[in-house]
């Protein structure tokens, strides 16, 4: 997914991690509505970066949205857009996404698998809903690749993680390992993310990397995440080295996104769909991709072209003269 947002700020990020209260160790983050674009678009709940906090280890973006029924409204069409020094994470609850890119992936995103693309020095890729979808509902998360790697070629990967039942509670771990389960998704920092399932009642109790931050996003709730309930849309963020984790549908069915790693520690850049090292880094990717791609001058160069895709690619925003510098 693009972020389609007109007027996107810069979001310079230090990547370090808070270093947690005695009193309240979850820290509640409300999402922000924003519009994906186009005259009958969908809303997606954002609640990564924000003022208070830009990431939880690598995971720098979390966009939220459905289920929402778009068999009336043409669903989701994201056109060309170009991504570096990060990794898309598209996973889906309900619906199917078609993905296409410049590497020559095309691939249908679908629940329960897990869909990652390393952007690295450089892609474009697009996002159709397909006809046969009537409800879209899922996350598109966004990884921070460290410096060392921010610059590998561009690939793409498609996983199906196993389903570890237990008593009420349904695993599916799509990045890193949890209790357990392992996926061999390729990452450059070390990372996990889970879709947690919940039935009535049920209650789990996870042992968490240490050295990890964590967040869990409610899909379905209310959720109890240690001693506090977290509404859906909620992100709640726990320190590293917060102690074990209790997840507790106490009001009925419940669905969370864990997502966790070791804080980059090290500064990015973050503006639009670009993360560099530095401000400079992403002038020169805006205006590359304005260059090659919207003008038409190079279809070879670092983004590449979409040659299946009907319609044209997206614009890059202007860019703006504030700077934002977040704590986090
Ligand atoms: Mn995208």
């Amino acid at each position: 997914m693009s972020n389609l947002e007109t007027d996107p700020v810069e979001v310079v990020a230090e990547c370090l991690a808070d270093k947690g209260s005695p009193v309240s160790r979850v820290e509640i983050l409300s999402p922000r509505e924003v519009p994906l674009g186009g005259p009958r678009a969908m809303n997606v709940r954002r609640t990564l970066p924000q003022r208070q906090r830009s990431t939880i280890g690598g995971w720098c973006f979390i966009d939220h949205y459905g289920p929402q029924d778009v068999s009336t409204t043409g669903g989701m069409r994201v056109p060309p857009h170009p991504h570096t020094g990060l990794q898309t994470v598209s996973w889906l609850f309900a619906g199917e996404i078609e993905h296409r890119d410049s590497v020559g992936s095309h691939a249908m995103v679908r629940p329960g698998e897990l869909n990652l693309m390393t952007a690295g020095r450089g892609i474009s890729h697009s996002e159709v809903s397909t006809p046969a979808t009537t409800s879209l509902h899922g996350v598109q998360l966004w990884v921070a690749l460290p410096t060392a790697h921010r610059a590998v070629a561009p690939f793409f990967e498609h996983h199906v993680p196993p389903v570890l039942r237990r008593e009420g509670v349904e695993l599916r771990v799509f990045v890193g390992s949890l209790a357990g389960a392992y996926t061999d998704a390729s990452v450059f920092s070390p990372l996990v993310g889970a879709q947690i399932d919940l039935a009535p009642g049920a209650t789990l109790d996870l042992e968490l990397d240490p050295s990890f931050e964590h967040g869990v996003l409610v899909d379905q709730g209310p959720v109890r995440v240690n001693d506090t309930d977290v509404a859906p849309a909620e992100l709640a963020y726990l320190a590293p080295a917060s102690g074990p984790l209790t997840l507790a549908a106490d009001a009925g069915p419940a669905r969370v996104i864990l997502l966790g790693g070791e804080p980059l520690g090290e500064e990015i850049v973050m503006w639009w769909n670009f993360i560099g090292g530095s401000h400079d880094d992403i002038v020169a990717f805006r205006s590359e991709w304005q260059a090659d791609v919207i003008d038409g001058g190079d279809p070879h160069g670092r983004f590449g072209s979409i040659p299946d895709y009907d319609g044209s690619a997206l614009p890059a925003p202007v860019l703006p003269t504030v700077r934002l510098k977040p704590r986090g």
